[in-house]
This record gives C-alpha cells, structure tokens and sequence, in this order.
C-alpha cells in the first residue's frame, strides 16, 4: 500500500498557486454526470441479469412497482431467510404465506404453493400456456408472449412485475397488519393495477375494467 502510494503521488504535480479542487478524472470534461457515471457502473457490472433489466425498466406499470421486480430479480428483498442471513434477530424464517417452508425470495414468489397458485390464476386469465422455472431470472424472461408484438410484451413484462408486487404487499399485510392469505385478493389486485397503468398512462386505452377482466389478450390487440 506504501509503495500504491507513493507511486500516486508521484504522478500528481503541486501546483504552488492553484487551488484545490475535486475533478472526475473518467470523463474528459472533468465533470461529474449521473449519466456517465451510470455508463461506467454498468460495464462493470457484468453478468445476465443486465439482460433482464433492459425489459424490466422498458416494461409498462407504475415506477414502484418496477423497483420492488428490481430487487426481487437481484434477489436483495428482505424475506425472513434475507433479514436473518443480514444478522436480523427474527422470532421465525418461515414463510409468511404457507409457514412450511423457509421464507426465501426464490420461494416466496415461485416455489410457495400460494404463489403458485396466484401464478397460475393470472396465466390462465391471460390465457397464456407457459412452463414455470423455478430461477426467478428465468422466470421472468420466461414471461413473454411469442406471437406478441414488443409493445404488447413490455405490457406483459409489467403484468410479471404486477403480480411480484402484489405478492410482496399482500406478504406484508400477513405479516405487519394480520392480513389474511388469500390467493383471489392477489390476483384481483393484479388486474386491477395493471388496468389502472393502461388506463391512466396508455392514452387511447379505452376498456373499462370489465372488458380487461374478460378477455386482457383483445385488449392489448391495438399495441402493435
Ligand atoms: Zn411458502
């Protein structure tokens, strides 16, 4: 570290009458931008999950709703099996819904038999055939129309994102407010988030809400 040191110095001149200041030496400006910074941070950061998030911030649904897919696909939500892992004194790790298994994130979201359960509602509504992996990455990018277009995949991928969050604040409810488990209340919160962004954000988004329950894959027929 000494010689590190001394090896820096070396290469630094004292300017006897300049002022000392803070440069960002990786741009040649020499000013600091999030954007560049972002940039810099994202060729390091290699590794598949990059490919996911591409959809995932494209995808159609609220912001929050986005984060919360964001930290389940990097794995960092703070289940039971997390928050012990973390040093966390809990009373329990066992999952909040089924309270047979080990809450951990792979199993909250896909391995519960709730969980899937909920899964298999919202595909059926969707009226989508899809194998279900049990690597949530996989899951996710799984999660996608063939014979749909990009516009109407984006909105899918939302939809995945949907019913994560939805998973995780009913989870919540469980846990800190004596909610009771109820796969139908997941999924009904499902549809309705996802009509509430097309609705408010999808400016020709004409179906009103039971047109969306009935037949989702005709609604979105528009999006080219
Ligand atoms: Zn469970």
């Amino acid at each position: 570290m000494e010689s590190e040191l001394g090896d820096l110095i070396s290469r630094v001149t004292v300017m006897k009458n300049e002022k000392d200041t803070l440069v960002w030496s990786s741009e040649a400006t020499r000013c600091f931008t999030v954007s560049f910074a972002y940039e810099c941070l994202v060729k390091t950061t290699r590794g598949p999950q990059i490919e996911a998030f591409k959809y995932l911030w494209k995808a159609k649904t609220f912001p929050n709703v986005m984060f919360t897919a964001w930290r389940v696909l990097l794995r960092r939500i703070p289940t039971r099996l997390c928050l012990r892992r973390k040093g966390v004194l809990l009373d329990t790790t066992v999952c909040a819904f089924c309270e047979a298994k080990e809450e951990s994130c792979q199993h909250l979201f896909l391995e519960c038999k709730f969980s899937c359960c909920v899964w298999t509602m919202c595909l059926r509504w969707i009226g989508v055939l899809f194998v279900q992996h049990n690597d949530i990455r996989n899951h996710f990018e799984s999660f996608h129309l063939t014979q749909g277009s990009n516009k109407q995949n984006l909105i899918w991928k939302g939809e995945w994102a949907t019913i994560v969050r939805c998973l995780w604040e009913h989870r919540n409810a469980v846990v800190f407010n004596q909610g009771v488990v109820d796969e139908e209340e997941v999924f009904q919160k499902a549809q309705l988030k996802s009509w509430l962004w097309l609705k408010y954000k999808r400016y020709n988004f004409n179906y009103f809400f039971s047109d969306w329950v009935l037949n989702p894959m005709l609604c979105i027929s528009s999006y080219k």
